[in-house]
This record gives structure tokens, C-alpha cells and sequence, in this order.
């Protein structure tokens, strides 16, 4: 609906340039997408010597932390796993929770390194939290702004609004690459220790979640090159 408006406004999306960079910005992320597919897949052939499931991992690392009050649950998908910090909840997915593979304990020691971060109060954490709520309705508010900034007549000051609560996007997106990171690197680190893997089967479990950490990569460059058209488009110059 939004992109009916603007073309209705003289903003051609077929023969607008810059929308290379929108195309540029979904190649890199079904790239993304496909890689960590195919990883995961990989390494989910090969069962760990431990036998653990995630689920179980998940209990251990969280018991060897010392972290009371943080549950461990099931979620149906793939690649859905995640740690909520509002809730406590480590989320498994089908192929992580009750699967014993070097792929699945890997993304299960990932979100108990989200957990242990939430504990320790990791900064990049704290910030992304609470940028949640602003980001979640950020992306929406900046095109209604553009839109009512066109809408006026290209009225400059709602333009740079909507420019700027995007700059709010790609900053929550920049954030996510650290804790994204520092929790694949807790993974490692305590599957190592735990010896819930060992040797060889780090490396595999390493590489899966690597893969995850460039669909993180992928999706803060997509957002950078959706800023960069909205400056491109209906960045600060002045009416003529
Ligand atoms: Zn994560």
C-alpha cells in the first residue's frame, strides 16, 4: 500500500536506480539464508560422541553457570532457537531440541550464551533490549513519515524524520552483531569446557555457527543499503 502511495507521488520504483540496493540488500540475505541452511544441514549428519540432545546440553550449561530461572522449551520451525530475555526462555526447535548432532548443540549452546549474557548483564544485550520496542514499529513509523513528508508536498523536516527513525533500524541491527558474536564464541567455549564436544566437533559446530552469525552480517548491510536509498531518495535537499 505504502509503495502504491509513493508511486502515486512521482516515485517510480521500476525505473528508480537506487532500487539496485534494495536487490543488492535480498541477494546478500537469501545467500545468507541458504549458506546457514546448508551448514546446519551438513552437520546435522554427524552425531555428537557426547549424545546429548540440545535440550539436555542446555540444561547442563545452565546448571554449570549457575542460572537459576530460565527454562528450557520446545518451538516448532527451523532455525526458530532463541533466548528471550522478557520471559527467560531458551526456545529449541525441532531439529535442535531432541538431536543429538554437533549442528544442533552448537545453536543450543548459543542461546545459553544469550542466557548467561542476559545474567552478567552484558552491555550490547541491555542496549539491543531495550531498543526492541523502538525498533519493532521504527521500520513502519519511518515510512508513514515519508509517506506524510510526500504527501505535504515533500515537507523536508518529516522526510528526515523517517530518515532518521530508520537510523534507529540500522543501529539495533549494528547492535545485534556483537551479542550475535560473543554468543557463538560462549558457545564454543562452553561446549569445549563442558565436554559436550570435543576436538574435531568444535570445528564443525564453529562453522554452523558462523554460518548463523552472517545471516546477522547480512541482515545489518541490508538495512544500511535501505537507509542509504531513503537518503539517496528523500535525503535533505531542498525543494526547487
Ligand atoms: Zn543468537
Amino acid at each position: 500500500m505504502i509503495m502504491a502511495l509513493i508511486y502515486g507521488y512521482g516515485y517510480r520504483y521500476y525505473y528508480d536506480p537506487t532500487y539496485i540496493l534494495v536487490l543488492i540488500g535480498v541477494v546478500i540475505s537469501l545467500i545468507a539464508s541458504a549458506k546457514v541452511k546448508s551448514t546446519f544441514a551438513r552437520y546435522n549428519k554427524r552425531q555428537s560422541a557426547s549424545g546429548m540432545t540440545g535440550a539436555q546440553a542446555a540444561e547442563r550449561l545452565l546448571y554449570a553457570a549457575g542460572i537459576q530461572g530460565v527454562g528450557v522449551t520446545h518451538i516448532a520451525g527451523n532455525l526458530t532457537d532463541n533466548y528471550n530475555p522478557s520471559t527467560g526462555m531458551v526456545s529449541l526447535s525441532d531439529s535442535v531440541y531432541n538431536n543429538s548432532s554437533i549442528a544442533a548443540l552448537g545453536v543450543a549452546a548459543h542461546e545459553i550464551g544469550h542466557a548467561i549474557q542476559h545474567d552478567e548483564g552484558y552491555g550490547p544485550l541491555k542496549l539491543r533490549s531495550t531498543m526492541v520496542p523502538v525498533v519493532n514499529f521504527g521500520s513502519s513509523l519511518s515510512w508513514i513519515l515519508i509517506v506524510a513528508g510526500l504527501v505535504f508536498g515533500r515537507y523536508q523536516f518529516l522526510l528526515n524524520l523517517g530518515i532518521l527513525m530508520f537510523c534507529l533500524v540500522v543501529a539495533f541491527h549494528l547492535i545485534t552483531l556483537p551479542v550475535e558474536f560473543d554468543a557463538s564464541r560462549r558457545a564454543i567455549e562452553l561446549l569445549d569446557r563442558s565436554g559436550i564436544l570435543y576436538g574435531d566437533e568444535l570445528k564443525g559446530s564453529k562453522k554452523v555457527l558462523k554460518a548463523a552469525g552472517f545471516t546477522y552480517v547480512a541482515g545489518a548491510l541490508t538495512a544500511i543499503l535501505q537507509l542509504l536509498r531513503l537518503i539517496i531518495l528523500f535525503g535533505g535537499r531542498d525543494r526547487d
